[in-house]
């Protein structure tokens, strides 16, 4: 079959929400992919932040395949091994700040989910649980597609087809940290951010917005709630974004992860810290996958495997020279990103074109916006997969946007 023939058959049996499929790919090994076709690609998307090992990593695939062999699923009537260990895993994650006097020593709690909507669909109960519904959130921001996670995310689009949504969420500009404090009042339940905005494009806010944010939930006894699904674990040479030393490190109330978490096995997480640890009560929220065994014995072999093989500093170090070399170039506006999550502005609108001038040349990259082009490739990328993309990113512009600079 060509991806031409499997491309007809999807079309003709799964629901229309995502355009037609620009591959039809039948296997993987490290940040490489395969076609229908057997043309081969390097994934610099990774599945939307998701593979942070990369495909096939022998360390996921025997997590998976042990756990499934030893017990596959139980219920949360019951309790499993992994489940706990990556409990208290990202309880000790979540708790190291860089400077140690800082370290959280409040307690916390996990609810374990299967996606990043879910993961938000619980902190969005949970914040309702001060007794307070209010939720102040950004513009721009993204926080997936259920119901409740659509409330809080501003993207008219995505919104206006399912009006009304669950209500009571404001909308400031993000980076602003004027903004966010007139909107905070007393009845605010949460303040919800991405420490960088992915979908956006990977907007980067200004040094000391979320140490602002922070102090203004404190000042009106909210929630900060910083939704780590695409930035956590790794993704920008820190376990968490919000790590980042200096002004740009704070202690959140809850944190939401997903994406990258077990390299490519469905899972969320819902961290509460301090009092919004244990602020759900028996009866309040609940999943029939939720902390599955081998979910989670998948996402321990990833927080093992980023440990063991350095990847933090492999992707710091890669991150860097993946932005300065894609912004040597003039049709290149700005490159911003922390790790191996990098988004860059083109001169014009033509981020189509130029993911589909990457495709042909045999890279993986996305347009989240019509000027802008995500990087989101797996940890495990190497430095001669990045060379060889930034030897092809010339070209690539040439055919997308024309030989001649703006
Ligand atoms: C992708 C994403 C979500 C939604 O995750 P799903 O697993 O697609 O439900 C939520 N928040 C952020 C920041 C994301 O990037």
């Amino acid at each position: 079959m060509t991806n031409q023939e499997w491309t007809e058959r999807y079309t003709g049996a799964l629901m229309n929400t995502f355009g037609p499929p620009k591959l039809v790919l039948t296997r993987g090994r490290g940040a490489h992919v395969w076609d229908e076709d057997g043309t081969e690609y390097v994934d610099l998307l990774g599945g939307i932040a998701v593979n942070s090992l990369g495909h096939a990593h022998p360390a996921l695939l025997e997590a998976v395949t042990g756990q499934l062999g030893t017990l596959g699923h139980i219920s949360n009537f019951f309790a499993s091994e992994p489940q706990v260990r990556l409990a208290e895993r990202l309880l000790d994650l979540v708790g190291r700040v860089a400077s140690d006097t800082e370290r959280i020593e409040t307690p916390g709690r996990v609810f374990f989910a299967n996606s990043g909507a879910e993961a938000n669909e619980a902190a969005f109960k949970l914040t309702r649980r001060t007794g307070r519904t209010h939720v102040v959130a950004a513009q721009g921001g993204f926080h997936g597609r259920t119901m409740g996670a659509l409330a809080l995310t501003s993207k008219e689009a995505y919104r206006t087809p399912f009006e009304p949504l669950p209500g009571d969420v404001t909308f400031v500009p993000y980076g602003d940290a004027e903004a966010l404090a007139a909107a905070v009042t007393d009845e605010t339940a949460a303040i919800l951010l991405e420490p960088i905005q992915g979908e956006a494009g990977v907007v980067i806010p200004p040094d000391g917005y979320l140490a602002a944010a922070r102090a203004i939930a404190t000042e009106h006894g909210a929630l900060l709630w910083l939704d780590e699904v695409q930035t956590g674990i790794g993704r920008t040479g820190r376990w968490f974004a919000h790590q980042k030393p200096g002004a740009g490190e704070v202690t959140p109330d809850i944190v939401t992860v997903a994406k990258g978490l077990a390299g490519g096995i469905p899972i969320g997480a819902c961290i509460g810290l301090g009092a919004a640890a244990t602020l759900f009560e028996p009866g309040n929220h609940g999943t029939t996958f939720g902390g599955n065994p081998v979910a989670c014995a998948a996402a321990l072999a990833v927080i093992d495997t980023i440990e063991a093989d350095g990847l933090l500093e492999h992707v710091t170090v890669l991150g860097h020279k993946l932005r300065d070399g894609l912004a040597a170039n003039p049709r290149v506006t700005e490159v911003r990103g922390e790790g191996l999550l990098i988004g860059l502005d083109l001169a014009t609108e033509s981020s189509a074109d130029v993911a589909a001038a990457a495709l042909a040349h045999g890279f993986i990259v996305n347009n989240p916006t019509p000027a802008r082009i995500r990087l989101a490739p797996p940890l495990v990328l190497t430095q001669d997969d990045a060379d060889a993309f930034l030897a092809a990113w010339p070209a690539i512009l040439d055919e997308a946007m024309g030989a001649t600079t703006p």
